[in-house]
């Protein structure tokens, strides 16, 4: 489980990879401009090893926005939903809603929609796991 901590330290280092990735992939696009150019002035040797490069650095940076993609999609799974079970003492309702803040097992809400004279009481808090998301392997 991660905290909320360690997933904006997850944010500032895939700002950072990406301020990288824009950075490679600029040389890349320079470095095919040159080869053109290189190409063009008949410097067939220069413009062949510029390509290179170009297609090298381009393909770099396209495999690590893919990787940083991927992991960032993983990151979202792993950060379950935590819910709330709400139920009515007499007519036994249910209601489930996202957490909020001061939630607490036992904690008496506002009057059931059927039953104006029995308040609601929260009976569960749990976290949400999706089976759908949960077979998703990196
Ligand atoms: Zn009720």
């Amino acid at each position: 489980m991660m905290t909320q901590n360690q997933i904006s330290t997850a944010n500032k280092i895939s700002t950072y990879l990406m301020f990288i990735v824009l950075v490679v992939l600029g040389l890349s696009i320079v470095a095919l401009v040159s080869a053109a150019y290189a190409y063009a002035l008949g410097s067939e040797i220069a413009a062949s090893f510029l390509l290179i490069i170009g297609v090298f650095a381009m393909g770099l940076s396209a495999a690590v926005l893919y990787q940083s993609r991927r992991r960032v999609v993983a990151m979202k799974i792993e950060v379950p939903k935590v819910m709330t079970t709400i139920e009515c003492k007499k007519c036994s309702l249910k209601n489930i809603r996202e957490y909020q803040r001061g939630d607490y097992v036992f904690k008496e809400l506002d009057a059931c929609p059927k039953c104006p004279d029995t308040k609601q009481l929260i009976t569960a808090i749990y976290k949400e796991v999706k089976e759908k998301e949960k077979t998703y392997n990196v």
